[in-house]
């Protein structure tokens, strides 16, 4: 069994796998290619980086994430079913994994909180008013669900690059410290 799957291999998955990878655990990100930063030519306000493209970025996270240790699989989670102790994780090419931490950082794609029972509202730091998140999600991107988490916008939060990025890694912190029992801080070795 996995210690953590990441659904959404984009900048919040990413991101998050970075740090629960250099944190000891066992992590594979599941990406289906599709992040909204791939449209990005040119990347103006990623802070420290004055500029970069979309793609550049994105391929930047998933480097040091596979560095880290992380297993990164492109392909499409359609299920998740809890079961007793991991949550089943069915790709579309039939492949079924399972996992003790499931984080979904599918950003637009909301079928598979909806599958598990999520009830979703508007997130209205996005001005169009067609995205959505989960209600109650903080900086930690806990659920009510044991060892599921929630990045980004569906968490709430406001769009760009370095709030998805930063969630991303709050999470994988708080994943790293739950299953170790202590604050886990990346340059504390
Ligand atoms: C037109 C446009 C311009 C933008 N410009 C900027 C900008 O200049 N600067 C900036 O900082 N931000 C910009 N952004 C915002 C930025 O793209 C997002 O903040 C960032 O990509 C969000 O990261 P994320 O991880 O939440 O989602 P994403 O990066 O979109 O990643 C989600 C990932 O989940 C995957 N996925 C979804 N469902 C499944 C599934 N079932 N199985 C497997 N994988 C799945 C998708 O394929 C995708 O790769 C822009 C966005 C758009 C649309």
């Amino acid at each position: 069994m996995l210690d953590v799957l990441v659904v959404g291999g984009g900048i919040s998955g990413g991101s998050a796998a970075i740090y629960t990878a250099q944190g000891g655990l066992n992590t594979v990100v599941i990406d289906s290619g599709k992040s909204q930063i791939k449209q990005v030519s040119k990347v103006f306000n990623y802070p420290g980086i004055k500029e970069v493209s979309g793609p550049e970025l994105l391929e930047n996270i998933k480097e040091q994430a596979v560095a880290a240790g992380t297993e990164w699989f492109e392909g499409t989670v359609e299920s998740v079913e809890m079961k007793e102790s991991a949550y089943e994780v069915s790709m579309s090419d039939g492949r079924k994994l399972y996992t003790k931490y499931l984080v979904i950082a599918t950003n637009l794609q909301t079928s598979i909180l909806e599958s598990l029972g999520f009830e979703l509202a508007v997130n209205e730091k996005v001005p169009s008013g067609k995205i959505k998140k989960v209600l109650g999600i903080g900086l930690d991107g806990k659920t009510h669900l044991s060892n599921l988490y929630i990045t980004s916008l569906l968490a709430g939060l406001s769009s760009q690059s370095v709030i998805a990025s930063g969630h991303g890694a709050s999470v994988g912190i708080s994943i790293v410290s739950a299953e170790t029992g202590k604050s886990y801080m990346w340059h504390d070795k």
